[in-house]
C-alpha cells in the first residue's frame, strides 16, 4: 500500500453492512476500499471449525433477508449465493407448539390471523410489498411528519387490506395485535418471543407491526423445508463479499482505524491504528467516509468530541445499546438426542437435517407469564437468569444446508446439533459487571443444558463429547467490534425506531459531519437482522447527496419520500 492512497468512498468495518454498502457503491462505479479491524471479513456472519470437519456458526445463523431488492440488484447469484427458496406455509406446516405439557396444537384461527397479518390471505397476497415497507425503505426525510398516511407499512395494509387498517396499528403492541386476530395463548407467546429475540419485544408499543413482520421474516424461510443459505450467512456472505471485489472493491484486512478525517467540517479520510498491518498510514476518501462499526466507537472514538457539538456527543452517549444477547450453544455427542417422550407424538417428532436431528423449535410456549418472566430477568434485572431451567425460554434454529458429500453430513464421529440459543443480558450490562458471564460460564453451560433438556434426552455428561457454547463475552472476545457482545445494538422500541432510531440526527444514515455517514446495525433502520436493509436504505441517501449515480438496475422503494432541495433516489 502506497502512504497516501485516494478512494472515493473508505468503509470502515468489513462486516455485512459495511461489504454490501462497498458493493452498491463499486456497483455504481466508484472507487471503494474497505478496512477491516480482524483477518477475516464477514463481522458476526462467520463460521468456525472447531474441530476438522465440523463447522458452526457462533452467531448469525437465520435468514431475514429474503425479501431484499439486494439479490437482484446486487445479482448475488453470479457470485455463488444459492438457496432453496421454499418458505413455509403457515397454513400447513406449524401444527403445534412445544409446551411443558407436551405439544398443544394451534388453532386454524391462528394460522388464518397469522397469515393476514402478514398479507398471505391478500389476493394477491402482498406480503413481500409489506415486509419491503416495513423494513426496505430509508426513514422519511425529517420536514415529513411521519403520519398513518405515509407511514408505508400504513400505506401497504390500506391499500391491500383496507379492513385491517385502523389509526391504532401504529400505537399498539404485537400482543394486542394478536389479541385480535389469533386465538391460543401459546402461538401468540411463541410468535412474541420470536419477536422479542429478534429486536421488536411483543410487548412495546407502538411497533406492533415491524415486531410481528420479524416473525414473518424469520419464519418464512427459516421454517420452511430447506430455505437456508448455501455455507449458512457466511456463505451468504461471501457472495456480497465477491460482488463487491468483482466490482472493483479493494478490501484491507488487519486494518484498524484509529481516527475519520476530519477537514473544514468535512470527512476527508481516515487514519489507520498503529498496529494495522500497513501501519498508522492515511487513507484519503474524496466523496465520503462510511462508518460500518458501531456507533459509539464512531463518534465518540474516531470522531471525538472536537468536530462534534457537545449536545451530540451527549445524545450518542445516551444511546441505549442495552439489549439482550443470545447464547448459544451446539453440542457434539456420542448418541444422537432424542425428544423426551411427551414430545414423541405428531408430525413434530420428526428429525430434520443431514445429521437427523430433532427439531425443536422455540421452548415453554405455555403463555405470556413464562415470556414476561424471561423478560423481566434480562431486560429488567440484568443479571443470572433467576428464572428456573423448566421456564427459561430458548430456541432451536434450524439445520444447516449441507450437501451429501460434505464432510459435515457423514461425521463419522458422533453427532453434530443444530444450534440452541437462550436470550441473556449483554455483557457491557450485566449488573456485576462485563466479565460476569466469564465467571459464570460453567454454571451458565449447565442451566443451558438443564433447559434444553426438557425437550430432548442425551444432554448428559456420559453423552456430551462437547458442548461448544458462545456467550455475550465469548462473541464480544472473538469479534471486538461486536459491541456489548450483543446481536441486535440498540432497542428497536418506538423510541429508537424509523425516523428516530438511534437518534432523529442519524435516522437517515448522515451525520453532523459533512461527508460522513453511517451504517451499522447499531445505529440504522431497521438495525440487526434485515441484512442488506441498510445498504439499500442508505443507497437513497448517497444517491440524493450526489454521490452514488447507479445505473440502470437501481430501483428505489415505491415508498421513499425525497428530501427537499436534493436529487430524488427515484428515476424520473
Ligand atoms: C449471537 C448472535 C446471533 C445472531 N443471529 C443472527 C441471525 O440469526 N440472523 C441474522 O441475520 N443476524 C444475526 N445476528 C446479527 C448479525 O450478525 C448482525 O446484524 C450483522 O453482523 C451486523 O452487521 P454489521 O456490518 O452492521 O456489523 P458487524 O457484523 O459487527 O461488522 C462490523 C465490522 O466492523 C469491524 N470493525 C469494528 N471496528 C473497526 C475499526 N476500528 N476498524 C476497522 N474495522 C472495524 C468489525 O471487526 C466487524 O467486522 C446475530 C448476531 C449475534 C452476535
Amino acid at each position: 500500500m502506497s502512504k497516501d492512497e485516494r478512494f472515493d468512498v473508505v468503509i470502515i468495518g468489513g462486516g455485512p453492512n459495511g461489504m454490501t454498502t462497498a458493493a452498491y457503491l463499486a456497483k455504481s462505479g466508484l472507487s471503494v476500499c474497505v478496512l477491516e479491524e480482524r483477518t477475516e471479513c464477514g463481522g458476526a456472519c462467520e463460521t468456525q471449525e472447531p474441530i476438522p470437519g465440523v463447522r458452526i456458526y457462533p452467531h448469525a445463523m437465520l435468514m431475514y433477508a429474503s425479501p431484499a431488492p439486494g439479490f437482484e440488484q446486487l445479482e448475488l447469484h453470479k457470485y455463488g449465493f444459492r438457496m432453496e427458496w421454499d418458505p413455509a406455509d403457515p397454513l400447513t406446516e406449524v401444527t403445534a407448539l412445544a409446551c411443558t405439557d407436551g405439544w398443544r396444537l394451534i388453532s386454524d384461527s391462528d394460522k388464518l390471523g397469522w397469515a393476514k397479518i402478514g398479507g398471505m390471505t391478500g389476493a394477491p397476497p402482498f406480503t413481500r410489498d409489506l415486509l419491503r415497507a416495513t423494513f426496505w425503505c430509508p426513514p422519511h426525510p425529517p420536514e415529513v411528519e411521519v403520519s398513518d398516511e405515509n407511514t408505508p407499512y400504513m400505506q401497504v395494509y390500506k391499500q391491500h387490506a383496507p379492513d385491517m387498517w385502523t389509526h391504532e396499528l401504529r400505537e399498539m403492541t404485537m400482543f394486542d395485535l394478536m389479541d385480535e386476530y389469533l386465538e391460543t395463548e401459546h402461538f401468540k407467546t411463541a410468535m412474541a418471543f420470536s419477536a422479542w429475540a429478534s429486536g421488536a419485544a411483543g410487548h412495546w408499543e407502538g411497533v406492533a407491526v415491524p415486531a410481528a413482520l420479524c416473525v414473518h421474516l424469520l419464519t418464512l424461510p427459516n421454517t420452511g423445508h430447506r430455505s437456508i443459505p448455501r455455507g449458512g450467512l457466511h456463505g451468504y456472505f461471501h457472495a456480497i463479499l465477491r460482488a463487491a471485489v468483482h466490482n472493483g472493491a479493494v478490501l484491507r484486512t488487519s486494518c484498524p482505524v484509529d481516527e475519520i478525517l476530519i477537514k473544514d467540517g468535512r470527512a476527508v479520510g481516515v487514519r489507520l491504528k498503529e498496529t494495522a498491518a500497513p501501519g498508522g498510514r492515511t487513507i484519503r476518501a474524496s466523496k465520503c467516509v462510511i462508518a460500518a462499526c458501531d456507533v459509539h466507537q464512531a463518534f465518540l472514538k474516531m470522531v471525538g468530541p472536537r468536530h462534534l457539538d457537545p449536545g451530540f456527543i451527549q445524545k450518542v452517549k445516551d444511546i441505549s445499546l442495552k439489549n439482550q444477547t443470545l447464547y448459544v450453544s451446539v453440542f457434539h455427542t456420542k448418541e444422537q438426542l432424542r425428544m423426551k417422550e411427551r414430545f414423541r407424538n405428531l408430525e413434530q417428532d420428526k428429525v430434520v437435517g443431514p445429521n437427523r436431528q430433532p427439531g425443536l423449535g422455540v421452548y415453554p410456549c405455555d403463555s405470556r407469564k413464562l415470556y414476561y418472566e424471561n423478560v423481566a430477568d434480562i431486560d429488567g434485572r440484568k443479571g443470572q437468569p433467576t428464572v428456573s431451567p423448566e421456564h427459561a425460554m430458548w430456541f432451536q434454529t434450524p439445520p444447516q444446508s449441507f450437501d451429501p458429500t460434505d464432510c459435515q453430513s457423514n461425521y463419522p464421529r458422533g453427532y453434530i446439533s443444530n444450534a440452541f440459543e437462550m436470550a441473556v443480558a449483554s455483557p457491557d450490562y450485566h449488573v456485576e459487571g462485563e466479565d460476569a458471564p466469564d465467571k459464570y460460564k460453567d454454571e451458565m453451560d449447565a442451566f443451558m443444558r438443564a433447559s434444553y433438556s426438557q425437550m430432548v434426552d442425551g444432554l448428559d455428561d456420559a453423552n456430551v463429547i462437547h458442548h461448544w457454547s458462545a456467550s455475550g463475552r465469548d462473541v464480544e472476545f472473538r469479534n471486538t467490534g461486536l459491541i456489548g457482545g450483543t446481536w441486535a445494538g440498540s432497542r428497536h422500541d418506538e423510541d429508537q425506531l424509523w425516523t428516530k432510531r438511534p437518534i432523529p440526527e442519524l435516522a437517515r444514515y448522515r451525520s453532523p459531519i459533512e461527508g460522513l455517514y453511517h451504517a451499522h446495525q447499531t445505529s440504522g433502520h431497521p438495525g440487526a437482522l434485515c441484512l442488506m436493509a441498510i445498504p439499500y436504505n442508505l443507497m437513497h441517501i448517497l444517491i440524493e447527496d450526489g454521490i452514488a449515480e447507479p445505473g440502470p438496475w437501481w430501483y428505489a422503494s415505491p415508498w421513499y419520500i425525497p428530501q427537499q432541495g436534493k436529487i430524488s433516489a427515484r428515476r424520473p
